[in-house]
């Protein structure tokens, strides 16, 4: 049996190793297969392919992206397989990047009228400081976290969250979203294949609810249910299961790994489980067929 892991970020976004040591610590976790998935942006992508390709680990392009939800829930849609280079890709992330550069200013003012001593210069030395890609870097809710733990406002990641940053927190700022179509038809655009990420962060209330927001996704083009996340328990995993295999969607699973930023989650473990291999495999035979079919049309 051979594991996986579909779902992680790097310094790219809001992790805190870089693509290629990700992709060595799933070498080292015995893992045969890694989906790089950074929060609005592929500028990662490349260094972890070449990580790879050395290592001999296969690999898969991978994105996450925000859309529109009603409070309290939040959904986030992974596009796995997407053309970094394309331009439809390129053109997503810089409405993307748009977003958290309308917002973020706007959090680091309210709290400064708060009296926390933050700039916008800190914030975006944070998260820069590690990437190669300085321009293109999504700078996120995170990096201002790490700043408030740093110079003692709070005492961790969460209570920035918490007391700050979260919604109904003091200085919180939604970004502008794409809608959930926009989301999917970009992706598509892109090359890739839309997968509903952590099913259980919509907060449905009720079975009935959660199927018919999947119901709808899957109208709009959702091809695969994230399954298995480090927030889902054994009895959500498997539901989701079940909810995937009657809609007939790929299933997926990745542990959100995002290094010290998030210091309980593992790379390629998540809900007590690891991931089949089966799960990339089964994406990458998507992928292989929709490219088969998209440059047999083209
Ligand atoms: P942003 O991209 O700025 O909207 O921030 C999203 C990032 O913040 C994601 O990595 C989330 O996992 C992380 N995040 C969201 N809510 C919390 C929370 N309550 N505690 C810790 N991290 C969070
Ligand atoms: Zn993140
Ligand atoms: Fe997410
Ligand atoms: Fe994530």
């Amino acid at each position: 049996m051979s594991f996986v892991d579909l779902h992680c970020h790097s310094t790219a976004s809001d992790g805190t190793l870089p693509p290629a040591e990700v992709v060595r610590l799933a070498r080292e976790s015995g893992l045969s297969a890694l989906a790089l998935t950074d929060h609005d942006t592929v500028g990662g992508i490349a260094e972890a392919q070449a990580e790879a390709l050395s290592l001999g680990i296969d690999f898969l392009a991978g994105i996450e992206i925000s859309a529109e939800f009603p409070h309290p829930g939040t959904l986030h849609i992974l596009g796995y397989g997407v053309d970094p280079r394309s331009q439809e890709l390129g053109s997503l992330m810089r409405t993307l990047l748009e977003g958290r550069d309308n917002r973020n200013p706007k959090i680091v003012e309210k709290l400064r009228a708060l009296g926390v001593a933050i700039t916008m210069a800190e914030v975006e030395h944070e998260a820069r400081a590690d990437t190669a890609d300085l321009k293109n870097k999504p700078i996120g809710r995170p990096h201002i976290a790490a700043i408030l733990v740093r110079k003692g406002y709070v005492s961790s990641i969460k209570q920035a969250f918490d007391k700050y940053l979260a919604p109904g927190g003091l200085a919180y700022f939604d970004k502008e979203r794409l809608t959930p179509r926009q989301a999917i038809e970009r992706i598509a655009q892109a090359g890739g294949v839309a997968v509903l990420a952590h099913p259980v962060q919509l907060r449905t209330g009720n079975d009935a609810q959660l199927e018919r927001v999947v119901k709808d996704l899957v109208d709009l083009g959702l091809e695969g249910i994230e399954v298995i996340h480090s927030d889902h328990d054994e009895s959500t995993v498997d539901k989701y299961t079940h909810l995937a295999d009657r809609f007939g969607l790929l299933k997926t699973g990745g542990s959100d790994f995002h290094g010290s930023n998030k210091k309980d989650i593992q790379l390629g473990r998540a809900a007590g489980r690891r991931i089949p291999r089966d799960y990339f495999d089964a994406l990458r035979d998507r992928l292989n067929k929709l490219h088969t079919t998209a440059s047999a049309a083209g």
